[in-house]
Protein backbone atom coordinates (compact mmCIF):
# COMPACT_ATOMS: atom_id res chain seq x y z
CA UNK A 1 0.00 0.00 0.00
CA UNK A 2 1.43 3.51 -1.12
CA UNK A 3 2.00 6.26 2.10
CA UNK A 4 -0.99 8.35 0.42
CA UNK A 5 -3.71 5.40 0.69
CA UNK A 6 -2.58 4.92 4.10
CA UNK A 7 -2.37 7.88 5.02
CA UNK A 8 -6.22 8.11 3.96
CA UNK A 9 -6.84 4.77 6.07
CA UNK A 10 -5.05 6.04 9.15
CA UNK A 11 -6.72 9.55 8.81
CA UNK A 12 -10.50 7.59 8.71
CA UNK A 13 -9.35 6.10 11.62
CA UNK A 14 -8.19 9.32 13.37
CA UNK A 15 -4.45 8.36 13.89
CA UNK A 16 -2.08 10.69 12.09
CA UNK A 17 0.44 9.41 9.09
CA UNK A 18 3.94 11.10 9.78
CA UNK A 19 6.03 11.70 7.03
CA UNK A 20 9.29 13.75 7.11
CA UNK A 21 9.44 16.80 5.50
CA UNK A 22 13.41 16.58 5.20
CA UNK A 23 16.26 14.72 6.19
CA UNK A 24 17.64 14.50 9.38
CA UNK A 25 20.58 16.04 10.39
CA UNK A 26 21.34 14.54 13.82
CA UNK A 27 19.38 12.09 16.08
CA UNK A 28 17.12 13.55 18.55
CA UNK A 29 15.33 12.57 21.90
CA UNK A 30 12.37 10.26 21.65
CA UNK A 31 9.31 10.32 23.23
CA UNK A 32 9.38 7.52 26.30
CA UNK A 33 8.80 4.25 24.70
CA UNK A 34 6.04 3.36 27.98
CA UNK A 35 4.40 7.08 27.49
CA UNK A 36 0.87 6.18 26.76
CA UNK A 37 0.09 9.96 25.20
CA UNK A 38 0.04 9.91 21.64
CA UNK A 39 3.02 11.91 20.09
CA UNK A 40 0.43 13.84 18.09
CA UNK A 41 -0.85 15.16 21.37
CA UNK A 42 2.01 16.83 22.42
CA UNK A 43 2.85 20.36 22.68
CA UNK A 44 6.42 19.94 23.11
CA UNK A 45 9.72 20.20 21.01
CA UNK A 46 9.86 19.22 17.29
CA UNK A 47 7.31 16.23 17.15
CA UNK A 48 7.85 15.29 13.45
CA UNK A 49 12.04 15.08 14.49
CA UNK A 50 10.94 13.03 17.69
CA UNK A 51 8.63 10.74 15.77
CA UNK A 52 11.75 9.71 13.31
CA UNK A 53 13.89 8.98 15.92
CA UNK A 54 13.86 4.91 17.92
CA UNK A 55 14.81 4.81 21.46
CA UNK A 56 17.13 1.47 21.90
CA UNK A 57 15.54 -1.04 24.42
CA UNK A 58 18.99 -1.10 26.80
CA UNK A 59 18.62 2.31 27.33
CA UNK A 60 21.57 3.57 25.05
CA UNK A 61 20.98 6.93 22.75
CA UNK A 62 18.52 6.51 20.22
CA UNK A 63 19.49 6.30 16.58
CA UNK A 64 17.21 7.61 13.38
CA UNK A 65 15.08 6.13 11.16
CA UNK A 66 16.06 5.00 8.24
CA UNK A 67 13.52 7.29 5.82
CA UNK A 68 11.99 4.10 4.37
CA UNK A 69 10.51 3.50 7.84
CA UNK A 70 9.29 6.50 9.37
CA UNK A 71 5.69 6.65 7.55
CA UNK A 72 4.11 6.28 11.12
CA UNK A 73 4.94 7.20 14.81
CA UNK A 74 7.33 4.35 16.65
CA UNK A 75 4.98 1.56 17.41
CA UNK A 76 4.68 -0.84 20.73
CA UNK A 77 5.53 -3.76 18.23
CA UNK A 78 8.92 -3.05 18.78
CA UNK A 79 8.37 -4.89 21.89
CA UNK A 80 8.17 -8.57 22.38
CA UNK A 81 4.22 -9.12 21.61
CA UNK A 82 3.73 -12.62 20.08
CA UNK A 83 3.10 -14.67 23.55
CA UNK A 84 1.33 -17.72 23.45
CA UNK A 85 -1.80 -18.24 26.19
CA UNK A 86 -3.59 -20.69 27.05
CA UNK A 87 -5.91 -22.64 24.26
CA UNK A 88 -9.64 -21.17 24.56
CA UNK A 89 -12.72 -23.77 24.82
CA UNK A 90 -14.17 -24.44 21.90
CA UNK A 91 -17.44 -23.79 23.54
CA UNK A 92 -18.05 -23.15 26.72
CA UNK A 93 -21.69 -24.82 27.16
CA UNK A 94 -21.78 -29.06 27.21
CA UNK A 95 -22.52 -30.83 23.82
CA UNK A 96 -25.83 -31.47 23.68
CA UNK A 97 -28.40 -32.50 20.67
CA UNK A 98 -28.89 -29.10 19.41
CA UNK A 99 -25.22 -28.21 19.18
CA UNK A 100 -24.77 -31.29 17.58
CA UNK A 101 -27.48 -31.09 14.86
CA UNK A 102 -25.69 -27.46 13.80
CA UNK A 103 -22.41 -28.65 13.72
CA UNK A 104 -23.51 -30.54 10.76
CA UNK A 105 -25.15 -27.94 8.92
CA UNK A 106 -24.47 -26.67 5.68
CA UNK A 107 -24.41 -22.96 5.25
CA UNK A 108 -28.07 -22.86 3.44
CA UNK A 109 -29.85 -24.97 6.15
CA UNK A 110 -27.39 -22.60 8.83
CA UNK A 111 -28.87 -19.39 7.45
CA UNK A 112 -32.22 -21.03 7.82
CA UNK A 113 -31.88 -22.06 11.04
CA UNK A 114 -30.39 -18.96 12.31
CA UNK A 115 -33.21 -16.77 10.71
CA UNK A 116 -36.13 -19.26 12.26
CA UNK A 117 -34.25 -19.67 15.72
CA UNK A 118 -36.45 -18.95 18.95
CA UNK A 119 -33.88 -20.51 21.32
CA UNK A 120 -33.80 -17.15 23.65
CA UNK A 121 -36.35 -14.64 24.46
CA UNK A 122 -34.33 -12.19 21.95
CA UNK A 123 -36.57 -13.71 19.05
CA UNK A 124 -39.27 -12.43 20.12
CA UNK A 125 -38.24 -8.50 19.74
CA UNK A 126 -35.94 -8.65 16.65
CA UNK A 127 -36.61 -7.11 13.68
CA UNK A 128 -34.31 -10.05 12.07
CA UNK A 129 -31.81 -12.11 12.80
CA UNK A 130 -28.22 -10.81 11.63
CA UNK A 131 -26.18 -14.18 10.56
CA UNK A 132 -23.46 -12.19 9.27
CA UNK A 133 -21.18 -11.38 6.06
CA UNK A 134 -18.19 -11.56 4.22
CA UNK A 135 -16.41 -13.69 2.40
CA UNK A 136 -17.10 -17.15 3.27
CA UNK A 137 -13.32 -18.35 2.90
CA UNK A 138 -11.74 -15.48 4.21
CA UNK A 139 -8.47 -15.34 6.25
CA UNK A 140 -10.22 -13.43 8.88
CA UNK A 141 -12.95 -13.37 11.00
CA UNK A 142 -13.92 -10.43 12.48
CA UNK A 143 -16.17 -11.37 15.97
CA UNK A 144 -18.31 -8.49 17.64
CA UNK A 145 -20.82 -8.05 20.20
CA UNK A 146 -24.16 -8.45 19.07
CA UNK A 147 -26.19 -6.49 16.49
CA UNK A 148 -27.42 -3.12 17.58
CA UNK A 149 -30.43 -0.75 16.22
CA UNK A 150 -28.59 -0.57 12.75
CA UNK A 151 -28.17 -3.89 12.33
CA UNK A 152 -31.54 -5.16 13.27
CA UNK A 153 -33.07 -3.30 10.82
CA UNK A 154 -30.72 -3.68 7.92
CA UNK A 155 -29.95 -7.62 9.09
CA UNK A 156 -26.02 -6.89 8.82
CA UNK A 157 -23.25 -6.43 11.30
CA UNK A 158 -21.42 -3.55 11.50
CA UNK A 159 -23.52 -1.43 9.69
CA UNK A 160 -23.81 1.68 12.35
CA UNK A 161 -21.86 4.24 13.59
CA UNK A 162 -19.23 1.63 14.97
CA UNK A 163 -19.47 -0.20 11.54
CA UNK A 164 -17.98 2.96 9.88
CA UNK A 165 -15.01 2.60 12.31
CA UNK A 166 -14.47 -0.93 11.59
CA UNK A 167 -14.02 -0.40 7.89
CA UNK A 168 -11.08 2.41 8.39
CA UNK A 169 -9.77 -0.18 10.78
CA UNK A 170 -9.41 -2.97 9.14
CA UNK A 171 -8.03 -0.71 6.08
CA UNK A 172 -4.97 0.00 7.88
CA UNK A 173 -3.60 -3.22 7.69
CA UNK A 174 -5.25 -3.54 3.71
CA UNK A 175 -8.09 -5.08 4.47
CA UNK A 176 -11.50 -4.52 2.66
CA UNK A 177 -14.15 -5.30 4.70
CA UNK A 178 -15.59 -7.68 1.93
CA UNK A 179 -11.98 -9.76 2.43
CA UNK A 180 -12.89 -10.79 5.43
CA UNK A 181 -15.60 -12.36 7.57
CA UNK A 182 -17.34 -10.11 9.82
CA UNK A 183 -19.97 -11.82 12.59
CA UNK A 184 -21.31 -11.27 16.24
CA UNK A 185 -21.44 -13.32 19.53
CA UNK A 186 -25.34 -13.02 19.45
CA UNK A 187 -27.66 -13.19 16.63
CA UNK A 188 -30.36 -11.14 17.68
CA UNK A 189 -30.22 -7.52 19.11
CA UNK A 190 -30.83 -7.32 22.73
CA UNK A 191 -33.39 -4.44 23.67
CA UNK A 192 -31.43 -1.01 24.73
CA UNK A 193 -28.25 -2.89 23.31
CA UNK A 194 -27.68 -4.39 26.75
CA UNK A 195 -24.90 -6.93 27.23
CA UNK A 196 -25.66 -10.37 26.19
CA UNK A 197 -27.10 -12.54 29.01
CA UNK A 198 -24.60 -16.20 29.62
CA UNK A 199 -28.06 -17.95 28.29
CA UNK A 200 -28.32 -15.85 25.28
CA UNK A 201 -24.72 -16.02 24.45
CA UNK A 202 -24.64 -20.35 24.66
CA UNK A 203 -27.96 -20.67 22.96
CA UNK A 204 -26.24 -18.53 19.62
CA UNK A 205 -23.37 -20.06 20.57
CA UNK A 206 -23.45 -23.36 18.27
CA UNK A 207 -24.27 -21.55 15.62
CA UNK A 208 -21.35 -19.12 15.69
CA UNK A 209 -18.99 -22.00 16.16
CA UNK A 210 -20.68 -23.93 12.86
CA UNK A 211 -19.74 -20.31 11.07
CA UNK A 212 -16.08 -20.98 12.29
CA UNK A 213 -15.73 -24.28 11.21
CA UNK A 214 -17.09 -23.94 7.90
CA UNK A 215 -15.03 -20.80 7.18
CA UNK A 216 -12.32 -22.19 8.66
CA UNK A 217 -10.75 -18.65 9.67
CA UNK A 218 -6.73 -18.43 9.74
CA UNK A 219 -7.07 -15.47 12.40
CA UNK A 220 -10.26 -14.20 14.35
CA UNK A 221 -10.29 -11.07 15.63
CA UNK A 222 -12.51 -10.58 18.62
CA UNK A 223 -13.52 -7.27 18.60
CA UNK A 224 -14.52 -5.77 22.19
CA UNK A 225 -14.61 -7.37 25.34
CA UNK A 226 -17.72 -9.34 25.52
CA UNK A 227 -16.59 -10.83 21.87
CA UNK A 228 -13.34 -11.58 23.77
CA UNK A 229 -14.65 -12.57 27.08
CA UNK A 230 -17.03 -15.44 25.29
CA UNK A 231 -14.53 -16.95 22.76
CA UNK A 232 -11.78 -17.11 25.51
CA UNK A 233 -14.36 -18.68 28.26
CA UNK A 234 -12.75 -15.95 30.39
CA UNK A 235 -14.38 -12.78 32.78
CA UNK A 236 -10.24 -11.25 32.41
CA UNK A 237 -10.41 -7.52 31.28
CA UNK A 238 -10.23 -6.32 27.63
CA UNK A 239 -7.14 -4.31 28.75
CA UNK A 240 -5.26 -7.99 29.87
CA UNK A 241 -6.41 -9.61 27.10
CA UNK A 242 -5.15 -7.26 24.40
CA UNK A 243 -1.24 -7.86 23.16
CA UNK A 244 -1.26 -11.46 22.73
CA UNK A 245 -1.87 -13.80 20.31
CA UNK A 246 -4.45 -16.18 21.82
CA UNK A 247 -5.24 -19.83 20.40
CA UNK A 248 -8.98 -20.63 19.86
CA UNK A 249 -10.74 -24.01 19.78
CA UNK A 250 -9.11 -27.40 18.90
CA UNK A 251 -7.68 -25.91 15.21
CA UNK A 252 -5.55 -23.41 17.47
CA UNK A 253 -6.76 -20.34 15.41
CA UNK A 254 -4.80 -17.64 16.94
CA UNK A 255 -7.05 -14.94 18.17
CA UNK A 256 -6.49 -11.19 18.58
CA UNK A 257 -8.83 -8.96 21.02
CA UNK A 258 -8.92 -5.24 20.06
CA UNK A 259 -11.58 -2.65 21.29
CA UNK A 260 -14.69 -2.34 20.14
CA UNK A 261 -15.23 0.67 17.73
CA UNK A 262 -18.16 2.03 19.94
CA UNK A 263 -15.27 2.04 22.66
CA UNK A 264 -13.06 3.97 20.70
CA UNK A 265 -15.59 6.59 19.18
CA UNK A 266 -15.96 7.60 23.15
CA UNK A 267 -12.25 7.62 23.83
CA UNK A 268 -10.49 8.27 20.19
CA UNK A 269 -7.27 8.58 22.14
CA UNK A 270 -7.24 4.45 22.01
CA UNK A 271 -7.44 4.12 18.74
CA UNK A 272 -3.87 3.86 18.38
CA UNK A 273 -3.55 0.96 20.74
CA UNK A 274 -6.39 -0.59 18.43
CA UNK A 275 -4.22 0.06 15.50
CA UNK A 276 -1.32 -1.78 17.38
CA UNK A 277 -3.75 -4.58 18.17
CA UNK A 278 -4.74 -5.09 14.07
CA UNK A 279 -0.63 -4.74 13.25
CA UNK A 280 -0.16 -7.73 16.09
CA UNK A 281 -3.00 -9.86 14.14
CA UNK A 282 -1.56 -9.40 11.17
CA UNK A 283 2.07 -10.66 12.62
CA UNK A 284 0.20 -13.45 14.10
CA UNK A 285 -1.63 -14.38 10.82
CA UNK A 286 2.56 -14.39 8.83
CA UNK A 287 3.74 -16.21 11.48
CA UNK A 288 1.45 -19.03 10.34
CA UNK A 289 2.46 -21.85 8.36
CA UNK A 290 -0.07 -21.50 5.30
CA UNK A 291 -3.50 -22.45 5.15
CA UNK A 292 -3.88 -26.49 3.79
CA UNK A 293 -5.50 -26.68 -0.04
CA UNK A 294 -9.22 -26.91 0.46
CA UNK A 295 -11.44 -29.35 -1.66
CA UNK A 296 -12.77 -26.52 -4.08
CA UNK A 297 -16.14 -28.90 -3.85
CA UNK A 298 -16.51 -28.52 0.12
CA UNK A 299 -18.71 -26.22 1.71
N1 LIG B 1 -21.62 -3.75 17.60
C1 LIG B 1 -21.32 -5.05 17.48
O1 LIG B 1 -20.63 -5.61 18.31
N2 LIG B 1 -21.78 -5.70 16.44
C2 LIG B 1 -22.51 -5.14 15.50
O2 LIG B 1 -22.88 -5.81 14.56
C3 LIG B 1 -22.81 -3.78 15.63
C4 LIG B 1 -22.35 -3.09 16.69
Amino acid sequence: MDNDLRRQYLAALGVPLWLPRRPLAKPVEAYPPESSDHPSLSKEGNIQDRLLSVPKMNGEEPEPLSPANDWTPRMADDRKLLVETVAADFSPAAPNRRAATIGQMDWETLVTAVRECTACGLCASRTQTVFGVGDRRAEWLVIGEAPGADEDRVGEPFVGRAGKLLNPMLLTVGLKREQAYVANILKCRPPENRDPTPEEAAQCRPFLNRQIALIRPRLILAVGRIAAQNLLATDTPIGKLRGQVHRFGPARIPLVVTYHPAYLLRSPREKRKAWDDLRLARRALAAEPPAPIQNPVEP
